[in-house]
């Protein structure tokens, strides 16, 4: 075991997203800090968000709105995004040379629309107040005395000591990532309670075998519609990915949790209208416009302006129609299945991913045991407790980014503070 002398203002442990502010901000607060971090580079989950485009936050500048999103826990957010919230989230990046643009539903992206930009601006700000950044330094263990942490061992047997420890390792989703609970396990060790983790936004897998050749195309905007034993039991709308094994996208990770509460009772069904701009007549006479336009050209070449190109052949399919069919051959029942298979696209669920393919795990640290303020554990005086770790439901589209750059904030400032304790 090799006793390391030297002690540090503060230690952060996991370099994500969470991690690598909460470092900058320590630090440019006058703190001497220390990042560990298990793996060989910086944020690898940061980098594959929002497909590699980051949602870096979510643009709602009135903070009662935005907190809402957190739904049980906007009460216990409320002091520290009084302290950081989306309007200093975007001021953060933008006075650091990365713009953003606000897309719809107020999802904020890089204007550079890469993940890149964002780890940039947290290591440059990391570089220029000196943090020191140690990788492939797994932190295996913490150590207490009289309330309070006293060091942390290394999984090669080093004990580093600081005044504060900050504690950012993330959730158990894309473990590939890194994020593999170790900070559930020292943090339960030392007798924080850690409610259990399941898949919070997480995509759907689906019976229908040509899901696979749709694997890739996204939908802007689709009303999706929840049936349990042919019963409608929840709308909603949002953009729609497909994958190989089924959906994804906004609206079906935002839809997850009520599917997933479905499925134990038996058959669930989703339903998406891949038009809900046009009510059943409108969407009829507008395709019989198209058919009008198009009057020669086959039906298959004559729908790409409603529907992304990859629908075309299995809408037609479903529809029961010949892809080669000119457009002026087609009967008005042909035009009125066409219309509601664009209206009724449906899908067997079979089941939910699980954790490692979810955005978000829901579980982790319950808020009863952190401080509002800062995020200080209320069980040891000098850890603090942020990101993925902490148990808070929210929705996808920006919010969980939002939480670790409001959580780091508070942390790394109350930590810096600590210094001269
Ligand atoms: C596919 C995907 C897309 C997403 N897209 C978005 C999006 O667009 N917008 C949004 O708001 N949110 C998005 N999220 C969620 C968001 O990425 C996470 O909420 C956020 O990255 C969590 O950050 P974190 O710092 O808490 O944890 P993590 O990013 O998980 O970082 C934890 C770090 O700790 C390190 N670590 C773990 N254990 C140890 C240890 N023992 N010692 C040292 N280091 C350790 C890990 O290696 C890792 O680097 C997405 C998530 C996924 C999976």
């Amino acid at each position: 075991m090799t006793q390391n002398t030297e002690l540090w203002d503060v230690i952060v442990v996991g370099g994500g997203a969470a991690g690598m502010m909460t470092a900058g901000v320590a630090a440019k607060n006058g703190a001497k800090v220390l990042l560990l971090e298990k793996n060989d580079t910086l944020g690898k989950k940061l980098l594959i968000s929002g497909g590699g485009r980051c949602n870096v936050t979510n643009a709602e500048f009135d903070t009662r709105t935005l907190l809402a999103k957190y739904k049980s826990s906007d009460k216990f957010l409320a002091s520290s995004f009084a302290q950081f919230n989306a309007t200093q989230s975007i001021e953060f990046f933008n006075s650091r040379g990365m713009p953003t643009v606000v897309e719809d539903l107020k999802r904020a992206f890089p204007a550079s629309h890469k993940s890149q930009s964002v780890w940039d601006v947290l290591f440059k700000e990391m570089n220029t107040y000196g943090v020191e950044v140690r990788s492939q330094s797994p932190a295996l263990f913490l150590e207490r005395s009289d309330g309070a942490i006293s060091g942390i061992k290394l999984a090669d047997g080093t004990i580093l000591r600081a005044r504060s420890y900050i504690l950012a390792t993330g959730g158990l989703s894309h473990p590939e990532t890194g994020s593999t609970g170790d900070g559930f396990k020292m943090l339960g060790t030392i007798g924080h309670t850690i409610n259990p983790a399941n898949a919070a936004l997480v995509p759907v897998a689906v019976r229908e075998p040509w899901i696979q050749e749709l694997a890739g195309i996204s939908l802007q905007d689709c009303k999706i519609s929840l049936f349990q034993f042919e019963q409608k039991v929840h709308t909603s709308r949002g953009k729609v990915l497909f994958t190989h094994v089924g959906l994804s996208g906004p609206g079906i990770l935002n839809s997850s949790s009520t599917i997933g509460s479905l499925i134990p009772n038996g058959d669930v069904r989703i339903e998406l209208d891949l038009l809900p701009q046009f009510d059943y007549g409108t969407l009829n006479t507008h395709l019989q416009e198209i058919f009008k336009i198009n009057h020669v050209k086959k039906i298959q070449n004559s729908l790409s302006d409603l529907i992304p190109r990859g629908l075309v052949s299995i809408i037609l399919t479903l529809s029961k129609i010949d892809p080669d069919t000119a457009c002026n051959s087609i009967t008005r029942d042909q035009r009125i299945t066409l219309g509601k298979s664009l209206k009724h696209f449906s899908f067997q669920v079979l089941h939910l991913l699980g954790t490692d393919k979810a955005v978000i795990t829901s579980g982790g640290v319950p808020l009863t045991e952190v401080d509002t303020k800062n995020m200080r554990s209320k069980l040891f005086s000098n850890i603090y407790i942020i990101g993925d770790l902490l148990d808070i439901d929210r929705p996808s589209g920006g919010y969980s980014l939002q939480l670790c750059w409001t959580t780091g904030y508070v942390a790394g400032l109350a930590a810096a503070n600590n210094k001269s304790d």
